[in-house]
C-alpha cells in the first residue's frame, strides 16, 4: 500500500492534486467512481403565529404529514424486506413507532394548540428537544439513534411543506455526507450507487450495519470529508482498509481496477462455500459462528453461513429505548427473538460488559477504566442489573439452545458468586411457574490473563471458554486497546497471548469442555491456521468474515497449523512470523490476504 500512497504526489488525470483520508472501513470492497456531495437539506422552520380559529386546522395538518411520513416509511420497510429481508427492517418499524410515540405526538400537538405556532416549529422544536437530549448521552447506541429522530423530523416538516422525500443522488457516484440515515442508505442503493464516506458514524451505526447487509463498500468517521471533496472528483473508496482517495493518478487508478476485479472474483468463490463445511484437507471440523450485537445483524447469519452467535453482546439492546436499561421483559422479547433467528444454531448472550470505553450507568467516571469497575464486578454489585437480565435470558432459552456468557471475569471466587445468583434466579422462577431451561451452559470469558493462566481450576466450575484476545492482549502487554499512541505495541499476534490461548485450549481439552475464540483475532487471516494449531474448534467473528476464515481453513491441514503453532510460540519476534504466515496464506489460501487490514468492527 505505501507504493500507492507514494504514487499520490503525482497529479490525476483532470490535473487536480490527489490526496488521501483514513477513517473507518464498516464495509468491505473497493468502489471506483465520482463523487457526489450529498447535503441533507435541512429546513430551518419559522415560527409563525397562528390564530385561535385555524389551530384545529394546523393539528389536522400535522395529523395529515404524520399520516404521510408512515406511507414513505411503509414504502421503505417494504423496500427493505424486498432487499435484505424481515429483521433489518425493523429499523424503521422503530421510526414508525416514533412517530405515534406518546413522548412526541401528543407533545407536538399540545404545543401548537398552547402555543399558537405553525405546525413545522411545533415538529422542529419538541422532537430537537428530544434529538438534543440523544445527542448529549453517554450511550453511544442513544447518540446514534438521535438520527433516526432526526429523519422523522425532517420527514415530516417535507410533507408539511409538501417538499421533495426521495433522497435523490446521481447514479453511479459515491456518496460524501455529513452523515446518513439508514433510510437514506435504502433509498441510494435502489439508485445504485456505488459507495459512501461519511465525516461522522461508527461501525455499530445503523447505516454502517445497513451498507454491510447490502454489501455497498463504506467508510465513516472521515472527519470533515465533506469540505474536502467536491461533486465530480474522482474517488477510490476502500472499505477494507478504511480509506479514500481524492483524485488518484492514472497508475493508482489501475491498480485500484486490478484490486477491484480480484475483490470482485473472490467474493464470487467465496460465495460458493456458503453451504461447504469449515473442515481442513485432514478431516477436521471447525465452528464458525457470529459476533452480534444488534437484532438488525440477525439476518447477516445466514447470509454468512453462521452455525449460531458465539458472542452476543447485550449492551446495545440493553442501552435503548431512551433509558439506561429496559425492563425484563424488553429485554426477553430481544433475546427470545435473538434465540428464534439463530436456532436452531446456539445463542450465546453475554452478560452486560458495561465499564472500560462502554458507558456505565449513573455517569460514573473512572481514571483507570479498563482496571477498574468493569464487566462481571459491576454486575454482581448491581443484582439490579443482573438478576433481571438473567430472568430475561433464561426464559428465552427455550426457544432455541442459549448460553450465558460472563465477561472480565478474574478469579474462581466470582464464577462462585455468580453461581449463586443463578440457581436462586432459577429457583425463583421455578416459584413463579415461568420456564426456562435449568441446563443452560455457563462459560466465561478468558481475557484476563490470571483466567488463562489459572484455567484447569476454571475449567472445573464451567461448562465452556470463550477467548477474547481483544482484552486479553491489551492485559497481558499492558497497551490500552484504544490509545492510538500505543497502537504499534498492541499485537494479537505476540508469542505472550499465543501462550496463553494455549494454556487454555491445553485445559479444556483435559475438563472436556468446547472452547472458541471470538475476539477480533479470530478475523486476522494470517492467524487462522495458528488458532488452529493450538487447539481452538470455533471461531466467532463478524459475520461479514465468516466466509474468508472458511477458505483458510478449508486450504490448511490441521497438522500444518500445528507445526506453525510451535514455530509461532517459539517465536521471540511476532513481525517475521507474520511473514511466515502471509507468504503461508499467498501460497495455500491464494486472495485472502486482501482481507488482513480489514478494520470492521
Ligand atoms: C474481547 O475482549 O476479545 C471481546 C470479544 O470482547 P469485547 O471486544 O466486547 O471486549
Ligand atoms: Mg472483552
Amino acid at each position: 500500500m505505501a507504493r500507492h500512497r507514494t504514487e499520490l504526489q503525482e497529479s490525476s488525470p483532470d490535473g487536480k492534486p490527489p490526496f488521501h483520508r483514513k477513517g473507518i472501513g464498516v464495509s468491505p470492497g473497493i468502489a471506483i467512481g465520482p463523487a457526489y456531495l450529498y447535503a441533507r437539506i435541512s429546513f430551518e422552520v419559522e415560527k409563525r403565529s397562528i390564530d385561535d380559529d385555524k389551530l384545529e386546522f394546523e393539528v389536522t395538518r400535522f395529523e395529515s404529514a404524520v399520516r404521510k411520513a408512515e406511507r414513505d416509511l411503509h414504502k421503505i420497510i417494504d423496500v427493505t424486506r424486498e432487499k435484505l429481508g424481515e429483521e433489518s427492517s425493523s429499523i424503521f418499524e422503530a421510526q414508525l413507532l416514533i412517530l405515534r410515540d406518546e413522548a412526541v405526538y401528543p407533545e407536538v400537538v399540545k404545543y401548537i394548540q398552547s402555543h399558537e405556532v405553525n405546525a413545522g416549529y411545533a415538529v422542529q422544536t419538541v422532537m430537537g428537544k428530544h434529538r438534543q437530549m440523544m445527542e448529549a448521552s453517554d450511550s453511544e447506541y442513544l447518540r446514534e439513534r438521535a438520527n433516526d429522530l432526526l429523519d422523522i423530523q425532517e420527514r415530516i416538516v417535507r410533507h408539511l411543506r409538501r417538499g421533495r422525500i426521495l433522497s435523490a443522488v446521481e447514479e453511479e457516484t459515491i456518496v460524501v455526507a455529513e452523515s446518513l440515515t439508514a433510510a437514506d442508505i435504502i433509498l441510494f442503493s435502489r439508485r445504485g450507487i456505488l459507495g459512501c464516506a461519511t465525516d461522522f458514524g461508527g461501525p455499530t451505526s445503523h447505516v454502517s450495519i445497513m451498507a454491510r447487509a447490502l454489501a455497498l463498500p463504506s467508510v465513516v468517521s472521515m472527519h470533515g470529508i465533506t469540505g474536502e471533496v467536491q461533486t465530480g472528483d474522482m474517488l477510490i473508496l476502500d472499505g477494507i482498509k478504511g480509506e479514500l482517495i481524492v483524485n488518484p493518478d492514472e497508475e493508482t487508478l489501475a491498480a485500484y481496477r486490478t484490486m477491484q476485479e480480484r475483490y470482485a472474483r473472490l467474493l464470487q468463490r467465496d460465495k460458493q462455500l456458503l453451504h461447504l463445511p469449515a473442515e481442513t484437507l485432514d478431516g477436521h471440523r471447525i465452528q464458525l459462528q457470529a459476533n452480534l450485537e444488534l437484532k438488525e445483524e440477525l439476518d447477516l447469519l445466514a447470509a454468512y453461513g453462521a452455525e449460531g452467535i458465539g458472542l452476543f453482546r447485550t449492551e446495545m439492546l440493553l442501552l435503548m429505548e431512551g433509558k439506561v436499561l429496559v425492563t425484563e421483559e424488553e429485554q426477553f422479547e430481544n433475546y427470545k427473538n435473538v434465540v428464534d433467528v439463530a436456532s436452531p444454531g446456539e445463542t450465546t448472550f453475554r452478560i452486560l460488559d458495561l465499564g472500560g470505553d462502554k458507558m456505565l450507568p449513573m455517569g460514573h467516571r473512572e481514571h483507570n477504566p479498563f482496571l477498574g469497575w468493569r464487566g462481571i464486578r459491576i454486575m454482581l454489585d448491581k443484582k439490579d442489573l443482573l438478576i433481571p437480565q438473567l430472568r430475561a435470558i433464561l426464559r428465552a432459552s427455550i426457544f432455541g439452545p442459549t448460553r450465558i456468557l460472563l465477561p472480565m471475569i478474574t478469579s474462581l471466587s466470582e464464577v462462585r458468586e455468580f453461581k449463586e445468583v443463578l440457581t436462586s434466579t432459577m429457583n425463583a422462577l421455578t416459584e413463579e411457574e415461568i420456564p426456562f431451561n435449568p441446563d443452560v451452559p455457563l462459560g466465561i470469558m478468558v481475557e484476563v490473563p490470571s483466567v488463562a493462566l489459572m484455567a484447569d481450576l476454571f475449567a472445573k466450575e464451567v461448562d465452556f471458554f470463550s477467548i477474547g484476545t481483544n482484552d486479553l492482549t491489551q492485559y497481558v502487554l499492558a497497551v490500552d486497546r484504544g490509545n492510538d499512541l500505543v497502537a504499534e505495541l498492541y499485537d494479537e499476534m505476540h508469542p505472550a497471548v499465543l501462550k496463553l490461548i494455549k494454556l487454555t485450549t491445553k485445559a479444556a481439552a483435559k475438563a472436556g469442555i468446547p472452547v472458541s475464540l471470538c475476539g477480533e483475532l479470530a478475523t486476522n487471516l494470517r492467524a487462522v491456521p495458528v488458532l488452529l494449531g493450538l487447539g481452538i474448534t470455533s471461531l466467532s467473528a463478524s459475520p461479514i468474515y465468516l466466509l474468508a476464515i472458511k477458505r483458510v481453513i478449508r486450504a490448511m491441514k490441521l497438522s500444518e497449523g500445528e507445526a506453525l503453532a510451535k514455530r509461532a510460540l517459539s517465536s521471540s519476534d511476532a513481525e517475521e512470523f507474520k511473514e511466515i504466515m502471509d507468504n503461508w496464506l499467498d501460497k495455500h489460501a491464494c486472495g485472502v490476504s486482501f482481507f488482513l487490514e480489514g478494520n470492521v468492527a
